[in-house]
């Protein structure tokens, strides 16, 4: 009996001598306040975790940020703008635009408009400006429009085509491929695959081809390469001998022709000699649905004049690799917005 009271003695200092020591542990002011303006306990354990208590106290001094964690865990957030990221903090706008404007020094005043283009999938942080200055009501329009440089003059201040890129080199009406540029790696297509002779293509585009031509006979559907790859001077040539409303429409310039990176080829069925034997062939159907699954996309769509500069071309195929073209053709974008995004942006697709 002694040592059952004993132990029930100690059991009693241990419960009450826990008590006392949680009755010293009191809550500290500011984590009361935070739980007041409507933070959960999850988000106080990372922001005590995060910030100084310095920080914490500070934080009570504003509303309830929705976006809190998310500035906090931007990857440019930083500890010395901290202030300025709560007073700049509006509703809507999530933690990346915030830390991007007061990092940044901008001075939009907070408006729908900059809310929305700040949010959108393709926002390029870079380009706000140009965003903000393109006239329209449309933002998703506006940040496919401004990536896809359309705000800018054509044929005007060129860039250089990145070649390196290799299959996602750009070409087109702001991307001009050097005069010096020579695709080393081009092969002739066997007879099977063309309809025409001396067709050449980059090795990889014309592996692919061959891929894609073998599936669709498997499904009774016979594709050919009409026009593969040309030089400067033949791009150039028939630039000259095109009509003038097809010029910059359907007929490229030299330096802004895909075919003369061997990359894009000019499809028909078996045998066609013309192009109107292509459109609404059972063939153009087929590769409209099936081109991406071997890295082709159709590269000139009839929705996209005004993204890609030209108008549609049913035929012109352009080999971006498997990846590019799953997306492409999944997001329904423009190679343009892609090259943005991603290419230049040197971001990975996320899985
Ligand atoms: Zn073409």
């Amino acid at each position: 009996m002694k040592k059952g009271l004993v132990i029930a003695l100690t059991f009693f200092l241990l419960l009450t001598g826990c008590s006392s020591s949680n009755e010293s542990m009191k809550e500290p002011e500011y984590i009361t306040e935070l739980k007041e303006l409507g933070y959960q306990q999850e988000v106080i354990d990372e922001l005590t975790e995060k910030l100084t208590t310095e920080e914490l106290n500070k934080l009570t001094e504003f509303d309830y940020v929705e976006v809190l964690l998310d500035i906090l865990n931007s990857k440019d957030y930083k500890a010395e703008n901290l202030e300025k990221y709560l007073k700049y903090y509006e509703a809507g706008m999530n933690g990346e635009a915030v830390v991007y404007i007061v990092n940044n020094d901008i001075h939009y005043t907070y408006n729908e408009k900059l809310v929305s283009i700040m949010n959108h999938e393709y926002f390029i942080a870079e380009n706000l400006d140009r965003y903000m200055s393109y006239e329209s009501d449309n933002t998703d329009f506006i940040v496919r429009a401004v990536n896809s440089n359309i705000d800018k003059e054509v044929f005007e201040n060129l860039k250089t085509t990145d070649t390196a890129k290799n299959e996602l080199m750009l070409v087109n009406k702001y991307y001009q491929l050097p005069s010096s540029y020579q695709n080393k790696n081009m092969v002739y297509l066997s007879s099977k695959y063309t309809n025409k002779s001396g067709q050449r293509l980059n090795k990889e585009a014309y592996d692919a081809f061959k891929k894609l031509v073998e599936a669709g006979e498997k499904e009774g559907i016979y594709i050919r390469a009409m026009n593969t790859f040309q030089n400067a001077s033949t791009v150039e040539k028939n630039y000259t001998a095109s009509d003038d409303v097809q010029k910059d429409k359907t007929v490229f310039r030299s330096g802004h022709s895909e075919h003369q990176t061997g990359l894009a080829v000019d499809v028909n069925k078996k045998g066609a000699k013309t192009e109107e034997e292509w459109i609404s062939s059972k063939e153009a159907e087929w590769m409209q649905e099936n081109a991406y699954l071997y890295g082709f996309i159709l590269r000139y769509p009839e929705d996209k004049k005004e993204l890609t500069g030209y108008d549609f071309i049913p035929c012109h195929y352009r080999y971006v690799g498997v990846d590019a073209a799953t997306y492409i053709k999944e997001k329904n974008i423009t190679f343009e917005e892609y090259y943005a995004y991603f290419v230049e942006q040197d971001r990975q697709i996320e899985q």
